[in-house]
């Protein structure tokens, strides 16, 4: 079958990859001038399970109202005159209740574990180098409290199969010694050891590399402008530079998703959810983590990437712009250089903001739109590092009719 693929970030590629693999006649197109040159450039790195909570929990409306307020929030609102911004925040709020997070963060998890076994398979074919770390994810926490909290709530994951253990402060710098100058501000963490860690550009690159030696074909710097239909199938995409028809599309348009589904009536509830990200050389190796984590209180995500240190941090629900101003990381440095002091240079850092591409849910759409040859695989959110290529294999499942390998009723489209 000969199949599009609009968007070549982590999940554009990696179903362009699995299709591939199934034998299928590949081509994927992007207004970029390479792969993941958007929101799959600069993400945090982690491959995270163990992380795979829902963000529309019952604490989440309350830290979006404080935001307005004060700037420490985990999830910040910046409210514009949008209808799709309060349309998606309806939605999201709606599914903030216990129950909602409990099913979501279950169907999430459950994808995240998925997409780890299908991500271990990939690196195996493939020998793809992207400065991966397997060994564990730290997710620390500096109070009691929150540490008490964080490890009865971690039950939910368990009862998926993930294991999480539940370390003291001392445990903790034993399991990662780069915190030791850390450990006074550590009440405790949560270690899940079956996640690991990896650049995602360099990952998207090389496996894209990896479809051109299988036939698949790369078309970039050309833009997707619209469908066009022939009753319930998309007969072809109109770029600015041609028009391609195809057997079947798909598409991974991550934040621009909803707006060329709408073109043919399809909804999806996908909106920019902004973080920001700095990669910092690491100059002395004895003080850097060893390990992917998360300060959790702070929010900060770091993750080692060969020579370097990754830092993100924040979730502003604020539109479509990736401006970003020094101001937007003295708190991130400030935090960071209290825990690796000495171990990066901040004034090599590279700054860089994306937009994860959120449903309400946090879960992916991955299915059969009602036009019969134009597939879903988008909405991946803040973990679509993780799910990518879990997300691939279950599009490529359903588009050669096979029954994917786990239950995915969590990722219908369902308007
Ligand atoms: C700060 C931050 C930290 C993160 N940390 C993690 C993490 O630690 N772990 C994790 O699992 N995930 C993480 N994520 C989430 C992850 O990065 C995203 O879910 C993932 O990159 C989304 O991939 P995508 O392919 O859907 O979107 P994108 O990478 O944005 O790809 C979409 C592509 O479509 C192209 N495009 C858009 N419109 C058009 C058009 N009209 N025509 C042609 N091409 C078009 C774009 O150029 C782009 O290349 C993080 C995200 C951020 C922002």
């Amino acid at each position: 079958m000969r199949i599009l693929i609009l968007g070549a970030g982590v999940i554009g590629v990696t179903a362009a990859y699995q299709l591939l693999k199934d034998g299928h006649d590949v081509t994927v197109v992007d207004k970029a001038d390479g792969p993941a040159s958007f929101t799959s450039f600069g993400n945090a790195g982690l491959v995270a399970p163990g992380h795979a909570y829902a963000w529309s929990s019952p604490k989440a409306p309350g830290m979006m109202l404080r935001s307005l307020w004060r700037g420490d929030q985990a999830i910040r609102l910046k409210p514009r005159f949008s209808p799709r911004q309060w349309s998606w925040i309806g939605r999201f709020l709606a599914q903030c209740n216990a129950t909602s997070a409990g099913v979501n963060t279950g169907h999430k998890s459950r994808l995240c574990v998925y997409s780890q076994t299908v991500l271990n398979q990939v690196v195996a074919e493939t020998g793809i180098a992207y400065d991966g770390r397997d060994g564990g994810l730290v997710y620390f926490y500096r109070t009691p409290a929150a540490f008490d909290a964080a490890a009865s709530r971690a039950q939910i994951l368990r009862n998926e199969g993930i294991a999480i253990d539940v370390l003291d402060r001392d445990a903790t710098v034993t399991q990662d010694p780069g915190l030791a100058p850390a450990r006074d501000q550590i009440a405790g963490s949560l270690f899940a050891p079956g996640d690991a860690s990896g650049d995602c550009n360099l990952f998207t690159i090389a496996l894209a590399e990896k479809c051109q030696t299988m036939g698949g074909q790369f078309r970039f710097g050309e833009t997707v402008l619209r469908l066009k239909t022939e009753g319930d199938l998309v007969a072809s995409v109109q770029t600015d530079k041609d028009e391609i028809s195809a057997d079947a599309f798909v598409l991974c348009l991550g934040v621009y998703s909803p707006q060329l589904a709408e073109q043919i009536g399809l909804k999806l509830p996908i909106y920019p959810v902004k973080g920001y990200s700095a990669t910092l050389p690491i100059t002395d190796e004895s003080r850097a983590p060893r390990l992917g984590g998360v300060d959790e209180e702070n929010l900060l995500a770091y993750c080692p990437m060969g020579a370097r240190l990754r830092l993100t941090a924040t979730a502003e629900i604020s539109g479509y712009s990736t401006a970003h101003r020094p101001s937007d990381y003295r708190e991130m440095f400030a935090r960071a250089s209290g825990l690796f002091a000495g171990a990066v240079d901040f004034d090599a850092a590279v700054c860089w903001a994306g937009l994860r591409p959120m449903t309400p849910t946090g879960i992916p759409v991955i299915d059969r739109s009602p036009f019969a040859n134009f597939w879903l695989n988008t909405g991946h959110g803040h973990m679509g590092w993780t799910m990518s290529n879990g997300s691939a294999r279950i599009l490529a499942d359903l588009v050669g009719q096979r029954k994917p390998e786990i239950d995915t009723s969590g990722v219908r489209y369902d308007p």
